[in-house]
């Protein structure tokens, strides 16, 4: 039986940089499974659909190929064949992902896929619902927050380090509209698993969260 490891909780907590930092620590693969609905997100834009016409997105959906594989130990999400982990982290494809995650047959598709690479290797897995829907037989889970405020600055000083050009205020009016959507939505809503960890990293450093979820691994692994 592989081990894994559910990483759950809201946008900008530090999910991605602390999961990521931890699994390599510890030799285990990270999957980020926001960038699977991002993908199917830019598939939808490409495509020219609405994003609210939730049959056009589950007809798409079905003609969507989206795949993971490794490289360098960095994840690749390939759409159609095409690598596009460079195209995944805009605002634009942020806000039309959240709103696509919430048609039945684009999570009932990224979740089996989901479930099938947690069962094929050890991981730790981060999105919103891996340890209330695709992991609850997960070893460990953990609920990464950080304050509202906190959150979207980490995202502004993410956004500007690229170069992209950005309004703190707006980011953060985006960000509660996305996490307002995912903790709302009718299937699969973001919630703490009643048996994850409350990880609060408001006042903590990204190397500080990092150490505290190496730990809590590691006591699961014995
Ligand atoms: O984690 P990230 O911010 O990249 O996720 C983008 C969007 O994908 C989220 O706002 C959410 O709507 C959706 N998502 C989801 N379930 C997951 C991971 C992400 O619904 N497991």
């Amino acid at each position: 039986m592989s081990f894994n490891v559910a990483v759950d909780g809201p946008a900008g907590a530090g999910k991605s940089t602390i999961a990521r930092a931890a699994a390599k620590r510890l030799h285990l693969i990270y999957v980020d499974t926001g960038a699977m609905y991002r993908a199917m997100g830019l598939f939808v834009l490409q495509s020219g659909i609405d994003p609210e016409d939730t049959e056009a997105v589950a007809e798409l959906c079905g003609r969507a190929d989206i795949s993971i594989r490794y490289q360098g130990g960095e994840q690749v999400v390939l759409l159609n064949g095409e690598n596009v982990n460079d195209q995944l982290r805009t605002g634009e494809v942020s806000g039309v992902s959240s709103v696509i995650s919430t048609v039945p047959q684009v999570r009932a598709k990224m979740v089996s896929l989901q479930k099938k690479l947690a069962a094929q290797c050890d991981c730790i897995m981060d999105g919103r619902d891996i340890g209330t829907c695709v992991l609850p037989d997960a070893q460990l889970k953990v609920y990464l927050t950080a304050d509202s405020g906190v959150r979207a600055k980490r995202r502004f000083d993410e956004l500007t380090q690229k170069g992209q050009d950005c309004s703190l205020e707006q980011i953060r009016k985006d960000m509660e509209e996305r996490d307002y959507r995912d903790m709302h939505r009718e299937i699969s809503p973001l919630r703490q698993a009643p048996d994850a960890v409350l990880l609060d990293t408001s006042h903590m450093t990204p190397e500080e969260a990092t150490e505290r979820l190496t730990d809590l691994c590691r006591e699961k692994m014995g």
